[in-house]
């Protein structure tokens, strides 16, 4: 299981028995948390005192390939010139947790040595102050242990470090490579690597068809009995549907021998296939393999890792395009799809096996899921690459029911409303450079992303109900500027 390091700052002035006090009360913090919060293990790991013991302790969580994070607590004062050293050795997302074992002040029993005692009030602006100087990007979380909005913030961020240890992992496989003449989804792929972990590597189509050719009858039988029992089967074309299957047993012997989290594929480049995969990648997306259509990397990789973020939580998370809008006056709203790949999550009515013809790569007629999707609040989220920095966008969105149905509509689809409102968060959306590809999340808030943006030191632009375009373009110019002077 993943760790989570609890290290305790104090200083030796205060003597043996005070010391003690902190490292019992550390373990009743840590074991609270550890009762609080699944999927992972809270381990109080020492009471710093010095110099040495903060580089030990940060050096320790840092060889750690099992630590995904370090919560700090200043029980104490803990003067920060020791903790100099030990910070610039730390490359773990940090959260420098501000609170007491006491949640009540002992109003009629409190004295000097309680004082010295329970100072976090104190201790921790030193310590934050380092943090600061150092440039250390963290999270600041303040609060009384026990208090459950506390809990939940740490969960959240143990989430997202989850996300961001994924993601120095991850490898991404290109099929093929980026759609010819576009831009927004192509990026610097040595970049990425630097900066997020990805480990972007391209292989030809042909690779995967040796795959799918190995594919047996038995393997094909045993699919097609699962797509019955998980969908409707609305289509006489069992042999699209079997093709379909080959693709997705083959993509999954593909992708989990060569340990990949994602993959991008791309309709011109499909020698040796009769269809581009619909229905396997839309099962792929749905085991949270991260996709990215006509090339996109970086979505792809997005994906995967919003996906890692959102387990364990409710909503649905998935790989989307923005496609058409309806204009209507008060009404406005986004409808999103794509070509064929549409993540299952998105359902809201049982998927229906379908065949159609697709207009675009020339290929035998695909077979995909067919639903409506589901409602709720959400996060519409792009990377771009601006040349300089990679830029995340950040849309607030609300999941709606799509207003009439569309029977001729041969694929799976959600709809959204743009916040403030449609004019503007789609302007928006388009000043900041915000690409058609983006991840969609009911499970994952504007919070996550901008945790994320945070621990990743990745430039981010958020659009929801307090954005004007004057404030937005001016904070664009801000950026540019920013971006240059670095
Ligand atoms: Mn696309």
């Amino acid at each position: 299981m993943k760790k989570v390091y609890f290290i305790t700052g104090s200083q030796d002035l205060y003597g043996e028995e005070v010391l003690l006090q902190v490292a019992e009360d550390s373990k009743v913090i840590a074991n609270y948390l550890n009762k609080k919060i699944d999927g992972v293990e809270i381990e109080y790991v020492a009471t710093v005192r010095d110099e040495l013991s903060c580089v030990e302790a940060c050096k320790k969580a840092s060889n750690d390939s099992d630590c995904i994070a370090v919560i700090t607590w200043m029980h104490t004062f803990s003067p920060a010139k020791m903790w100099i050293k030990g910070l610039q050795f730390l490359t773990k997302p940090l959260l420098h947790f501000h609170t007491q074992a006491n949640e009540k002040l002992p109003y009629d029993e409190i004295d000097m040595d309680f004082m010295n005692l329970n100072q976090t009030a104190h201790g921790g602006r030193e310590y934050g102050f380092m943090c600061s100087r150092l440039g250390v990007k963290r999270e600041v979380v303040v609060g009384y242990y026990e208090h459950e909005e506390v809990i939940a913030k740490i969960k959240n961020f143990i989430d997202v470090a989850r996300a961001v240890d994924f993601s120095k992992n991850l490898n991404v496989c290109m099929f093929g490579s980026n759609m010819r003449e576009v831009s927004v989804t192509d990026g610097d792929r040595v970049e990425s690597q630097i900066k997020y972990g990805w480990n972007v590597n391209y292989y030809g189509i042909g690779d995967l068809v040796a795959y799918i050719n190995a594919v047996t009858d038995d393997e094909v039988n045993a699919k097609m009995a699962e797509y019955n029992e998980l969908y409707v089967m609305n289509t006489d074309n069992l042999d699209a549907v079997k093709e379909q299957a080959k693709y997705e047993i083959a993509l999954d012997k593909f992708l989990t021998e060569g340990n990949f989290g994602a993959y991008t594929d791309t309709f011109q480049d499909l020698h040796g296939m009769k269809q581009l995969p619909g229905l396997a990648t839309q099962r792929m997306m749905a085991k949270g393999i991260g996709f990215g259509a006509e090339g996109d990397y970086k979505t792809s990789a997005l994906n995967a890792i919003f996906c890692e973020m959102a387990k364990g939580r409710k909503g649905s998370t998935g790989f989307m395009e923005d496609y058409t809008y309806d204009f209507t006056r008060g009404d406005e709203v986004v409808l999103g799809a794509h070509m064929l790949e549409v993540s299952p999550d998105f359902a809201s009515t049982k998927p229906k096996i379908e065949v159609h013809q697709l207009g675009i790569g020339g290929k035998e007629p695909p077979a995909r899921l067919v639903f409506d999707g589901v409602e709720g609040d959400g996060v519409a989220v792009c990377m771009v690459d601006m040349g300089n920095r990679f830029r995340l966008i950040c849309a607030s969105i609300e999941l709606v029911k799509q207003p009439k149905e569309m029977p001729k509509l041969p694929v799976a689809r959600i709809m959204w409303k743009l916040k403030p409102d449609h004019k503007t968060g789609a302007a928006a959306w388009i000043y900041a450079g915000g690409a058609h590809h983006t991840v969609v999340s009911t499970a994952l808030t504007v919070e996550d992303v901008k945790l994320f943006a945070k621990l990743t030191d990745t430039e981010l632009v958020v659009i929801d109900e307090n954005t004007d375009l004057y404030k937005l373009e001016q904070e664009l110019n801000m950026l540019d500027l920013m971006a240059k002077l670095k």
